[in-house]
């Protein structure tokens, strides 16, 4: 690790270790199991990692699953695989729920302490009685039960005697205080669900807010990093810690979270994507999950170096979307080989060229990179161009091809456009060229310039290939996405234009692609081979990112 960028956070590592507050840094990345990791989780990765690495500490990867009814055993898997792809290893793997027997005893301490009781008001009234920031809270009828009656029924509850939002328990703090937070959070409520990890063993399941502190505790984490929103939370946090006399006591610190433009950045919301079947499931690669990322062909590298760039503060921001394209055009540049693809074919026949023949031309696999070597590609009489790289009557300042216009061909030859062929609806379908044997290319000739060089595939050798191509889920570009915000005008905000499939050729000598292999076509950006539809010989490549951006960091 070569040391990561200096932030708040990490300065407070830096004291705490040089005054001997802290011996070793514990740090935790904690998701919930209820759905795909997305990119704002991996700012959270990179920084807990990180953070601890860099210190000798120690990091767990902790599953908070103690909302049994959205949990599944299918996230916790997805959740570890994308962790150790972005190249992080945890010391500790754990499960908030195997602690439960544990949260029960401090929940029982907190009762024998005269600071818990059990509330028979539903939710909807105890949310009311809360009050507001400039209305006080109002006390339960049933805030004074005695500590033996909330001992009594608080075994009942865990005992199954009372149906869901029967019966809750609250802290016993301060209906008062200017805090809502404080105001007697629920801890424990009671759901018949089967949970994921601990099946039927508990009907009651403790608040998130009550079991993070005690998760944390147990483990001796030291910096406890979570998001902004969590910030009025920290002296409820600390009130536990030291209500339930945890032995360890760990501190909270809060950064803000990553909001990107154009994307939908919250599990629920992008759950939401894959329940309608807006998208192909959480791996497509319109999506902002890492699942996604990694099919659309980002790579673990791209993604930790955009992350290292945001940093880590205490304001709310919104960052572009092009940063994080950036990023891969950056790490891909001198990685990826460099080929040719026709994504929307017009047939050119050189008419001057030997018919039966095919020669092999030399091509460099990366023009930066010159230790990646070179490959043959076969050239004949038939070869496609794209489309847009002829005109019939081209406006001024048009290079490419146009009846009487001469371009290069990258790798090959000049070829020069003599007449061209039109289907019945006019749409212009057959180009006939003639081909300069003198400009071959490397041959060294310059007894002639041409403006335009263009890329092009033999059309006896060419392989079918699919290109999927994309922009962004959300059409509008201002905003980022927090939690919150309107369901309805979320859904209705889709892109119609977001995936645009077409059927063109690449090279012969991709026939041998294998899937999540990544390519830079020619003039049109970096291409990833799907691992989901591509078959062999028909390889399905996904745009990660076109080659041109205005975007500089
Ligand atoms: P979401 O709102 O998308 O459901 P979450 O915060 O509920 O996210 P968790 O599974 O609880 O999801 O998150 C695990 C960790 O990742 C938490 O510590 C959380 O603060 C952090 N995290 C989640 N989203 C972001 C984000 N956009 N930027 C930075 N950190 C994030
Ligand atoms: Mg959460
Ligand atoms: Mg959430």
């Amino acid at each position: 690790n070569k040391g990561t960028p200096s932030n708040f956070i990490k300065n407070i590592v830096i004291e705490d270790l040089q005054s001997g507050k802290v011996k070793q840094v514990i740090t935790r990345f904690p998701p919930e199991p209820n759905g795909y990791l997305h990119i704002g989780h991996a700012k959270s990765i990179c920084l807990n990692f990180e953070l601890a690495h860099e210190f000798g500490g120690r990091t767990n990867l902790r599953f908070d699953d103690t909302n049994p009814a959205k949990e599944d055993t299918e996230y916790v898997e997805a959740i570890k695989e994308d962790v150790a792809w972005l190249g992080f290893e945890w010391d500790g793997l754990f499960f908030a729920s195997n602690y439960f027997e544990e949260m029960y005893k401090r929940a029982l301490i907190l009762i024998q302490k005269g600071l818990a009781y059990v509330d028979d008001l539903t939710a909807e009234q105890i949310r009311e009685a809360r009050g507001t920031l400039t209305e006080p809270g109002k006390e339960s009828p049933f805030r004074n039960r005695s500590v033996q009656e909330n001992t009594e029924l608080f075994e009942r509850m865990r005992g199954g005697e009372f149906k869901d939002g029967e019966k809750v328990l609250r802290a016993k703090i301060d209906m008062a205080s200017p805090n809502v937070n404080l105001r007697d959070p629920v801890i424990y409520r009671v759901v018949h669900t089967h949970h994921h990890n601990t099946g039927d063993a508990w009907c009651i399941y403790p608040m998130y807010a009550f079991a993070h502190p005690i998760e944390d505790a147990i483990e001796g984490v030291t910096h406890s990093i979570c998001t902004l929103e969590f910030e009025d939370q920290r002296p409820f946090y600390d009130w536990i810690v030291r209500e339930c006399e945890m032995e360890q006591v760990p501190r909270q610190y809060e950064f803000a979270r990553l909001n990107i433009t154009n994307t939908v950045m919250s599990k629920r919301k992008l759950k939401q994507l894959v329940d309608e079947q807006a998208v192909d499931g959480w791996d497509d690669p319109r999506m902002p999950t890492l699942s996604g990322l990694r099919r659309r062909g980002y790579t673990p590298e791209a993604i930790r170096s955009f992350v290292r760039e945001i940093g880590v503060s205490k304001s709310n921001s919104l960052v572009d979307a092009r940063m994080l394209e950036h990023f891969i055009r950056e790490d891909l540049k001198l990685k990826a080989l460099r080929t040719m693809a026709v994504l929307k074919p017009l047939k050119v026949v050189i008419t001057n060229y030997p018919e039966d023949q095919t020669e092999l031309l030399e091509a460099e696999n990366n023009t930066e990179n010159p230790e990646m070597g070179s490959r043959q590609i076969p050239f004949s009489r038939e070869i496609y161009i794209e489309q847009d790289d002829f005109m019939e009557n081209p406006p001024n300042k048009y290079f490419r091809l146009f009846p009487g216009n001469e371009v290069r061909l990258k790798n090959a030859y000049f070829i020069k456009c003599h007449d061209f062929v039109k289907d019945e609806q006019g749409n212009v379908v057959e180009l006939h060229c003639t081909y300069d044997i003198e400009t071959k290319s490397g041959s060294g000739f310059n007894a002639r310039k041409v403006k335009g060089t263009i890329h092009w595939v033999d059309a006896k050798h060419a392989v079918p290939a699919e290109f999927r191509l994309y922009e962004p889920l959300i059409m509008d570009d201002t905003q980022g996405d927090n939690e919150g915000g309107e369901e309805a005008s979320f859904l209705d905000n889709l892109n119609p234009n977001s995936l645009k499939i077409i059927e063109g050729f690449v090279e012969d000598n991709m026939k041998e692609a294998k899937p999540q292999e990544k390519f830079q076509f020619f003039r049109h950006g970096y291409f990833n081979v799907d691992p989901k539809y591509t078959v062999a010989g028909r390889p399905v490549f996904n745009l990660i990112v076109s080659m041109k951006s205005s975007f500089e960091v």
